[in-house]
């Protein structure tokens, strides 16, 4: 099988999510000697790491940009949603009507899926609301929007597999497979999350926005995993858990970082609501208390059974 190196690629997309860590970056090049390796599509998804090598295809790549796509219109329902309710300022309740927004949702996943299908991971034709990979229109602003996030996403999705690479160096201590992807997602998380209002300070930008766009970035990887494995969704593997415990432990992460009024919660309501609903009525939600944080934490209960208002007593396999 052929590879095509794409090391400084993918240490230029890491340190581009995070730029404030460019000299720990560095050291961790240094020490690991990490070989990124963008190899020919045998079907399916292939993203891993062994041997101070990441190796991934252009599947996984077609597909999370492809996911980055669904999230986006999911993303757009929950603006909608946000909307329609300053409108109802005087009404207790809400109606989140996402019925829209999951027919592209879903020929997303579809096309996600299909991507992974094929036996040469062939890329099929897509629809006319998706752009090709990487072919977006830089004057379009949801465009650019979607390729930064999946840009963040693809980083993140790196970064998970460097934190193996460490665990190769440092060795597991009777670490089980199904902790380590926990604590890999934990290292990523961490990684582009820790240092942001360093980050923020040095741009003189809002500390908000910056979470919102990382947090949001690194939703995505999950939640294309989620769908992605969606058939086998409450059930872990021996070497991974459940994709709804991964999103869960990064929403217990940022839960006291990330304001409730931040659009955050919204969106991340709708891609949730989207990928676990099969909504034929518009979800009904009370938001006397206005906190799109609160719904989203009742419905990550709904999915997992974790009390994230607990979170300080949960143990997210770390
Ligand atoms: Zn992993």
């Amino acid at each position: 099988m052929d590879a095509q190196d794409y090391t400084l690629s993918a240490i230029s997309l890491i340190f581009m999510a995070a730029p404030e860590r460019a000299l720990e970056l560095e050291e961790d090049i240094q020490r690991l000697r990490p070989q990124f390796r963008r190899r020919d599509n045998i079907g399916g998804w292939l993203l891993d790491s062994g041997y101070s090598a990441v190796n991934f295809t252009d599947v996984a790549l077609q597909q999370l940009w492809v996911m980055a796509h669904g999230a986006w219109q999911a993303y757009r329902s929950g603006q909608r949603a946000l909307e329609e309710y300053h409108a109802l300022d005087d009404s207790h309740f809400v109606l989140v009507d996402y019925r829209l927004a999951e027919s592209r949702v879903k020929e997303a996943h579809a096309l996600a899926k299909l991507i992974g299908e094929h036996p040469r991971g062939e890329i099929p034709q897509f629809p006319s609301w998706l752009p090709s990979l990487d072919q977006y229109d830089e004057t379009d602003v949801e465009q650019r929007a979607v390729h930064d996030l999946a840009k963040i996403a693809r980083a993140f999705c790196f970064l998970h597999e460097l934190e193996h690479l460490r665990l190769d160096e440092t060795g597991r201590d009777g670490l089980e497979p199904v902790d380590e992807e926990m604590e890999c997602d934990l290292g990523a998380i961490r990684y582009l999350l820790d240092s942001a209002n360093i980050y923020a300070s040095s741009e003189d930008v809002d500390l908000t926005t910056v979470m919102f766009k990382r947090t949001l970035g690194i939703s995505l990887a999950l939640y294309g995993v989620f769908v992605l494995t969606a058939s086998e969704a409450h059930l872990s593997t021996s070497s991974h858990p459940p994709p709804s415990e991964r999103l869960a432990q990064l929403v217990a992460y940022v839960l006291n970082t990330i304001p409730p009024e931040s659009a955050f919660w919204v969106v991340l309501h709708a891609m949730l609501a989207t990928c676990f609903d099969d909504a034929t009525e518009p979800r009904v939600l009370s938001l006397a208390d206005k906190d799109w944080r609160v719904q989203t934490v009742a419905l990550i209960l709904e999915l997992t059974g974790h009390d994230l208002t607990k979170v300080h007593h949960e143990n997210f396999g770390q």
